[in-house]
């Protein structure tokens, strides 16, 4: 036979077949349904088997728990609502496991009262892409838990714990007090280092709860003009800004180009604060810091950056200092908890940006950018 003998429909059943593509065709009003060779194939049958074929084969076929969708589908169909019927159902197969078919089709003949008669569509095996989605979901959900639950754990610990710290603090302060002139010394030192390492402790665990609550307590997410975050921020830092006799300059420098962002307002604030007032505090002591807050505007996101003219960071330990009580530096040299920069990284996240440490262009101090989309 030559390829010219091939009539149209031959050529196009092949084609079908050739891309694997499933066919039925159903007549509405009688219940006669044909299907193609492949049809049968995708639920394990040779077409012979099933033979002879009608609207139960199908019906038989279907997924119990899919079935109503699907009947709502073709009726919106049938109606006029929609230009073709489509559906997701599982089909079960010969050896009873159930395959996913992405099941499609169209009414092309009506009867002379205007009803719908043949039905043609497609069946395409769907099981592979199906099972990805499923079990991606399934692991989408089972990370949100197990964050939402770390999140609760974080609150509680850091909640919970600091009443017996409490205790433990004013008992010590009162032992001090009681004690008095009676302590030794070196007694007194000791006394000093427990009440310190209360402390200490007090702030970390408040810090702890601070992290904790980032997408809890937070306002939720609206339009907002991000300029108002970067301002609020400065107003809260005045009294570091004064002290430290730091310059800061912002780019655009005119406020209103800054763009609108779909964030929450108070965690906009609070990360401009975090990053700003680690660029006010890791400075060389005889210098005074000299801030700049730069936007730029890149393929689908905002750039923002911090840069300063402090001590700097070894590019090999910046990721590390968005993890929490991560710092380089002892408590006398600079004095902090070690989690605002992981409050930073939460909220940007959280927006769905991305945060790092980049090479300063003016070659001393750091340069901290996050993203956020526009
Ligand atoms: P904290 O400031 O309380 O220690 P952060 O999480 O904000 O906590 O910062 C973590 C560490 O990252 C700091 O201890 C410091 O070593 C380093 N760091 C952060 N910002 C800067 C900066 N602008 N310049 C130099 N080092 C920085």
């Amino acid at each position: 036979m030559k390829i010219e003998d091939f009539d149209e429909k031959e050529s196009l059943k092949n084609i079908l077949w050739g891309m694997g593509v499933g066919t039925w065709e159903w007549n509405i009003q009688t219940g006669e349904t044909r299907f193609n060779e492949r049809w049968a194939e995708i639920v394990g049958f040779r077409l012979e088997e099933l033979q002879p074929t009608n609207i139960d084969t199908w019906m038989s076929l279907a997924h119990p728990d899919d079935l109503a969708e699907s009947e709502a589908r073709l009726d919106a169909h049938f109606k006029g609502e929609t230009d073709f019927y489509e559906c997701e159902a599982r089909m079960r197969h010969k050896e009873g496991h159930w395959v996913w078919v992405l099941d499609r089709g169209r009414i092309i003949t009506w009867t002379a009262a205007n009803e719908p008669e043949w039905i043609v569509g497609t069946h395409l095996d769907i099981t592979e892409r199906k099972e990805m989605e499923l079990a991606f979901h399934e692991k989408a959900e089972e990370l949100r838990l197990s964050n939402k639950e770390l999140e609760q754990f974080a609150y509680v610990a850091s909640h919970d714990l600091r009443q017996p710290l409490r205790m433990i603090n004013s008992y010590l302060q009162m032992l001090e007090r009681r004690l008095g002139k009676e302590l030794s010394a070196e007694n007194k030192k000791m006394m000093d280092f427990a009440v310190k390492g209360a402390q200490r402790l007090d702030q970390m665990l408040l810090a702890l709860l601070d992290y904790s609550r980032v997408g809890r307590k937070g306002q939720p997410k609206e339009s907002f003009h991000l300029a108002e975050g970067l301002q609020e921020a400065l107003l809260f830092l005045q009294p570091d800004i004064q002290d430290s006799q730091a310059k800061i300059r912002w780019e655009p420098e005119n406020l209103e180009a800054w763009p609108q962002v779909q964030a929450s307002p108070d965690e906009m604030t609070r990360l401009f604060q975090n990053l700003l007032s680690n660029a006010l505090k890791y400075r060389y002591k005889d210098q005074s810091p000299d801030i700049r807050v730069t936007l730029t505007s890149e393929q689908e996101h905002w750039k923002i950056r911090v840069q300063d003219n402090g001590i700097g960071i070894d590019p090999e330990q910046s990721e590390r200092l968005f993890q929490v009580f991560q710092r380089l530096h002892t408590q006398q040299e600079y004095a902090g908890t070690g989690v605002g920069l992981a409050v930073v990284r939460k909220i940007v996240e959280r927006h769905g940006g991305q945060v790092g440490v980049e090479p300063n262009t003016s070659g001393q101090g750091s340069c901290f950018y996050f993203t956020l989309s526009c």
